[in-house]
C-alpha cells in the first residue's frame, strides 16, 4: 500500500444530519439550500458533498453537489438545478423547507480545489451551473487579502439563467483585479454588448491570462462544454497541467464497488495521485475501485475492486 492509500483508507466520511436554514430563488430553474450540518470539519473551495434521500420503504437515492458558500461562511450553500426528470433534484427543489433534515457527507474531492494561497491568475469558466463549485472560489478570493487577478468567462442561456448574476456583478464592481465575461447562448436582451454565442477560442484568447502567465483555470460545466473549452485552451498552448475539469453530468456513469456493493457516481468519487498514475476509491469503504497506471508499455486501466461500470 503507498502512502497516498494509507493516508486515505484512515479518512472515511461519515453521513450526518444538516438542518435546512433557508432556501434561496437564484433563477426560474435554479434554487440554493443554505444548510447548518451537525459538525462541519471545513472545506476548501470546489469541494462537494454528497446527499442521500432515503424514502419510506427504505429505497435510498444518492447525488453529489458541488459547495457554493466559502470556508468563511457559517452556513453551508449547495445550488441545485432543476433536471428533466429528475429523481433527487426536483425533492430538494420543491419540497426542502426551511427547518427540514437533510443527510449529507463531505467535504469530498481534492483535486478540482483552488484556495487562496495560489497566487498565479485564476481563469475560471463556467457553463450553466457548474459555475457553483467557482462560487466558492471567487467568495472565498473575495473574503481574502492579497487577492490573484482573476476571471470568471461564465456562459448561459440568457441573462435570466445567470445564477448569483448580483452578487457576481457587485464583486466584479468593488475589485479592478476581477473581470466577468457572460457569453449568452440563446437569448440575449435589447442592446446587450456582451458575447453572444457559446464560448469560443477568440473569446478565450482574448480574455484568458496569457500561457506565459501560467494560469490556474478550473472548467466546470456540461460534459460537452467542458471538452470543447480544455480542447481550445490546449489548442492556444494553455498547459493541460495548468487546467482542471469537473462534469456535473458525468456523475450519470454509475459503478459498484466489489468490496461493499455500493453504487456510487463516477463523478462524485475522489481520484488520489498515486506513484506513477491515479486511484480512485469507493466513498463508502474506502477500497481501492481503479487504478490508471502510466507505464512506458501504455496507459492500464486495473477495474479489480469495482464489480460493474454502468454508463
Ligand atoms: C461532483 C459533482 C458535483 C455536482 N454538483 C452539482 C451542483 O452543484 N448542482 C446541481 O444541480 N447538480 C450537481 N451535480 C449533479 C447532481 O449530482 C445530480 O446528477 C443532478 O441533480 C440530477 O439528479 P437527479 O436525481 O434529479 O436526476 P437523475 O434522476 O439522476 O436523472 C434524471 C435525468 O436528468 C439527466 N441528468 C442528470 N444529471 C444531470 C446533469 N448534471 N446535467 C444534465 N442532465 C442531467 C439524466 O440523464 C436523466 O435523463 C453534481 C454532480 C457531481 C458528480
Amino acid at each position: 500500500m503507498t502512502a497516498t492509500e494509507t493516508s486515505v483508507s484512515s479518512r472515511r466520511i461519515e453521513w450526518q444530519l444538516a438542518e435546512v436554514r433557508d432556501v434561496v430563488i437564484e433563477t426560474p430553474r435554479v434554487k440554493s439550500l443554505l444548510l447548518r450540518p451537525a459538525g462541519w470539519p471545513g472545506h476548501l473551495p470546489g469541494q462537494h458533498v454528497d446527499i442521500r434521500l432515503t424514502a419510506g420503504d427504505g429505497y435510498q437515492a444518492q447525488r453529489s453537489y458541488s459547495i457554493a458558500s466559502p470556508p468563511e461562511d457559517e452556513l453551508l450553500a449547495l445550488t441545485v438545478e432543476r433536471v428533466k426528470d429528475g429523481e433527487v433534484a426536483p425533492y430538494l427543489l420543491d419540497e426542502l423547507r426551511a427547518g427540514d433534515q437533510l443527510e449529507l457527507r463531505g467535504p469530498i474531492g481534492g483535486y478540482f480545489v483552488w484556495t487562496g494561497a495560489m497566487f498565479s491568475p485564476l481563469c475560471l469558466i463556467a457553463g450553466g451551473a457548474g459555475v457553483t463549485p467557482l462560487m466558492a472560489m471567487l467568495r472565498h478570493r473575495d473574503r481574502s487579502s492579497g487577492r490573484a487577478p482573476a476571471v470568471l468567462m461564465y456562459s448561459a442561456r440568457s441573462l435570466e439563467d445567470v445564477i448569483y448574476r448580483d452578487e457576481i456583478d457587485a464583486m466584479a464592481r468593488r475589485d479592478n483585479s476581477l473581470r466577468v465575461v457572460h457569453a449568452l447562448t440563446r437569448e440575449q436582451p435589447k442592446g446587450w454588448m456582451g458575447h453572444r454565442g457559446r464560448i469560443d477560442k477568440t473569446l478565450l484568447a482574448a480574455n484568458c491570462f496569457p500561457p506565459s502567465q501560467n494560469p490556474a483555470i478550473y472548467v466546470c460545466g456540461p460534459t460537452a462544454f467542458v471538452e470543447s473549452v480544455s480542447g481550445l485552451l490546449v489548442e492556444l498552448q494553455f498547459d493541460p497541467l495548468n487546467i482542471k475539469t469537473e462534469r456535473p453530468d458525468i456523475g450519470l456513469a454509475k459503478i459498484r464497488c466489489e468490496a461493499c456493493d455500493c453504487v456510487s457516481s463516477v463523478g462524485s468519487l475522489a481520484l488520489y495521485a498515486a506513484p506513477m498514475g491515479a486511484v480512485l476509491h469507493c466513498a463508502d469503504c474506502e477500497s481501492v475501485l481503479m487504478r490508471a497506471v502510466d507505464t512506458p508499455h501504455g496507459l492500464w486501466l486495473e477495474m479489480a475492486g469495482a464489480r460493474c461500470l454502468k454508463f
